[in-house]
């Protein structure tokens, strides 16, 4: 599909991408979604989303266990590569172990970026966590600044607010179309797209998913009906588009998902009215959680029955990092809830490599026949 083709060539070569944005913005990195990209974005930063290395796992392991998640060694691999040179700055939310030690080892490591952490409250689910959460993003607005040399007023922050938010209502309108007509785009595009999505100059992304929407409004009413089976992917990012190949030539649809790369990043409007920093903080404070964040013991159960349900879904595929903890201590929990409302569950443990495609294929196959 042509209007894909940009967020691809995004994904496929970032570095060459940032090369058009270095010239007039500086670039700071992250690697999860709490963090306050609007924030970056209103005060003239680009923010990029980093996914990790596609090439071998190696520098990194001079500093990182071999039994850290790929993603994390996957990023400081490409640091340590010299991959990543046209960041000018690295941004670290609190959230999992691992990315707090990604932190301090850049800090270290990786001398020529400006370095922050944003040190997220754990429980989002109280007064007094929101009111530190505030404190914290007006900490982080400060250090920008001086950093910048640049005041950063509301205008600015208002205006990230409203480009933010009509980034992810385009990028839901996507996902909500293919749950109506899962034939209209494919799950390997929708990756694309929201992986692009995170790479690009945001305006621009918005300009090309106007676009995309266009076309598939108008092809949602003229696509044949397809009688595939539906699921639903959950975990942290996926970097393997050859899952959502698979999925498909088994004879199912991602017909939505409930990850960093999904609808973690594109779920909650934030507030347009009022104190814009507080309404980015009470954004994080409503929306779906990630299991490094804690707002009850079922809130993220629920969470994914109700996408099940919303969406049809006659099974949920859980994508989880190898080592990943917070993922893994989540699942068997999920599982049983899942379970419980009648909806199977299988769980892929991914790694910087899948398994062999016949291995992956097999299982992935085997599950959607129980569906
Ligand atoms: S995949 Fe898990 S361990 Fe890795 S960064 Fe995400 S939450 Fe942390």
């Amino acid at each position: 599909m042509e209007a894909i083709q940009v967020f691809q060539r995004a994904v496929d070569d970032p570095g060459g991408y940032l090369k058009t944005i270095k010239a007039e913005r500086k670039i700071i990195g992250y690697c999860c979604t709490y963090t306050p990209e609007e924030i970056i974005f209103a005060a003239g930063a680009h923010p990029v989303r980093l996914f990790g290395t596609k090439g071998k796992i190696h520098r990194a392991d001079a500093h990182l266990q071999a039994y850290s998640c790929s993603l994390v060694r996957g990023v400081l691999e490409d640091a340590l590569a010299g991959n990543l040179e046209s960041l000018d700055g690295m941004v670290f939310p609190h959230t999992c172990d691992s990315i707090q030690r990604l932190s301090d080892i850049w800090r270290l490591n990786i001398a020529s970026t400006w370095h922050n952490d944003v040190v997220l409250p754990v429980k989002l689910n109280t007064e007094s966590a929101q009111e530190y959460l505030l404190d914290v993003l007006k900490k982080f607005r400060r250090e920008l600044e001086a950093w910048s040399g640049a005041p950063l007023d509301d205008a600015a922050l208002h205006e990230a607010i409203v480009t933010y938010n009509r980034l992810r209502a385009l990028l839901k309108r996507v996902y909500e179309l293919k749950s109506v007509s899962p034939g209209i785009i494919s799950g390997r595009a929708v990756n694309a797209m929201i992986k692009g999505a995170m790479i690009m100059d945001r305006r621009a992304a918005i300009g090309h998913l106007e676009g995309l929407v266009r076309t598939l409004e108008t092809a949602t009413g003229q696509t044949p009906r397809r009688e595939a089976k539906r699921t639903i992917l959950a975990g942290s990012i996926c970097n393997h588009p050859e899952i959502y190949d698979i999925v498909e030539n088994a004879g199912a649809d991602v017909v939505w998902d409930e990850l960093c790369t999904g609808s973690r990043f594109f779920e909650g409007p934030i507030d347009e009215d009022g104190d814009p920093l507080a309404a980015i903080a009470r954004r994080y404070m409503n929306r779906m959680n990630c299991p490094a964040k804690h707002k009850d013991l079922r809130s993220r159960g629920e969470t994914l029955v109700r996408m099940a349900q919303d969406h049809a879904a006659g099974g949920v595929i859980f994508l989880n990092f190898k080592f990943c903890e917070p993922h893994a201590f989540d699942y068997p929990y999920l599982k049983e809830m899942l379970q419980a409302r009648g909806v199977p569950s299988l769980l892929l443990e991914i790694d910087q490599e899948l398994p062999a495609s016949g291995q992956l294929a097999t299982r992935i196959e085997a599950f959607i026949e129980t569906m």
